[in-house]
């Protein structure tokens, strides 16, 4: 017998996630429905839980991480079919039509949302989602493997990826966790000479152990300062959420080097001016890309055994997994599981 309905937690305000049951519904057309195998936690979760993001509303499933398989396919979905082992991530397929599409800039689409904020996302046994948010899950790879890769993964991924840095240059990784984690590892297969900055020593084996080369502690040095002895990084990935501390990392830049803000933080940041006119550097933010970008992670993640480090969690206990997220005590990516979830 079909089923009839599936479980979800979903958001509904106050930094509260409820279980509910809720009916399964056909995928309209143009959209896919997914049996939800694992999501990962990511902090961005964190807009929709504690709220305040434009455009939100309760109740919602957040959850932008999502790998399952497809169940049910709407009408007019040629690319996809049932059975197929798919991922969503944060955006929700572009329009097609915008002007930014119209340029084959789908990450910059005007008509996008956003997976877990304006449309139910993966914290829940079944999702459905548009066939232009889909990513083609490799065989080989774990769904809970595949889950971090969709967010975090690929945004450090194309931050480094789109980055002047070429084979051999210095780049620098800031903050060494879900992201960072990630990021030493791509900056690392990808050829670049690698540099992890955090604060004291605690991160310096694990940093060396993901591939970095070298270990700067920001707390006994100043890491701008360490990265121009080292003749200047050609980009510098900024992965924590303080974004009070990126400013002054513009300084380790070479001329023409690259500040790149994946971390996010609700406080500004400030900018000494003159570091960036002398030198002529750049500040540049990047967000996660589209899902050709999230199939190309996977598959380098493939190659060259690139994995977050991730702790797996049963879906009944999303709550508890979020709070340890949202109080930086996951390491490094949380994962709810579905199956066998009782
Ligand atoms: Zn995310
Ligand atoms: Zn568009």
């Amino acid at each position: 017998m079909a089923q009839t309905h599936y479980r979800a937690y979903q958001a509904v305000g106050e930094g509260k996630l409820e279980l509910v049951d809720r009916a399964v519904e056909d995928p309209r057309p143009g959209m896919v429905r997914v049996v939800v195998e694992a999501c990962g936690v990511c902090h961005t979760d964190a807009l929709t839980v504690e709220g305040g993001f434009p455009g939100l509303s309760y109740p919602r499933v957040p959850g932008h991480e999502a790998v399952g398989r497809i169940d049910a396919i709407g009408e007019g979905v040629s690319r996809w079919a049932i059975g197929q082992r798919v991922g969503v991530g944060f955006l929700t397929g572009r329009c097609g039509d915008c002007a930014s599409c119209r340029r084959g800039d789908f990450v910059n689409c005007s008509n996008q949302a956003i997976t877990g904020l304006h449309v139910d996302g993966g914290y829940a046994e079944m999702m459905t989602a548009s066939e232009h948010a889909l990513v083609s899950i490799p065989d080989t790879m774990t769904s809970a493997d595949a889950a971090p890769l969709l967010c975090a993964g690929v945004t450090t991924f194309n931050a480094l990826r789109k980055s002047v840095a070429r084979a051999g240059d210095l780049v620098a990784v800031q903050g060494i966790g879900g992201l960072g984690h990630l990021a030493v590892q791509f900056a690392r297969h990808m050829g670049f000479r690698t540099a992890a900055i955090a604060r004291g020593e605690g991160k310096k084996d694990l940093a060396l152990a993901l591939g970095a080369h070298l270990y700067i502690d920001s707390a006994a040095k100043d890491p701008a300062e360490a990265l121009l002895e080292l003749g200047g990084a050609s980009a510098i990935v900024a992965t924590a959420s303080s974004p009070a501390t990126f400013g002054p990392l513009i300084r380790g830049l070479r001329p023409k080097g690259q500040l790149i803000l994946v971390g996010a933080g609700f406080e500004p940041m400030s900018v000494n001016v003159s570091d960036m006119l002398f030198g002529e550097r750049i500040v540049v933010g990047t967000n996660t890309g589209a899902p050709i970008d999230i199939e190309d992670a996977l598959n380098f993640s493939l190659l060259q055994d690139v994995r977050a480090t991730i702790e797996k969690v049963p879906f009944q206990q999303a709550p508890k997994a979020y709070a340890k997220m949202l109080a930086n005590e996951a390491r490094f990516r949380m994962v709810l599981e579905m199956q066998g979830a009782a």
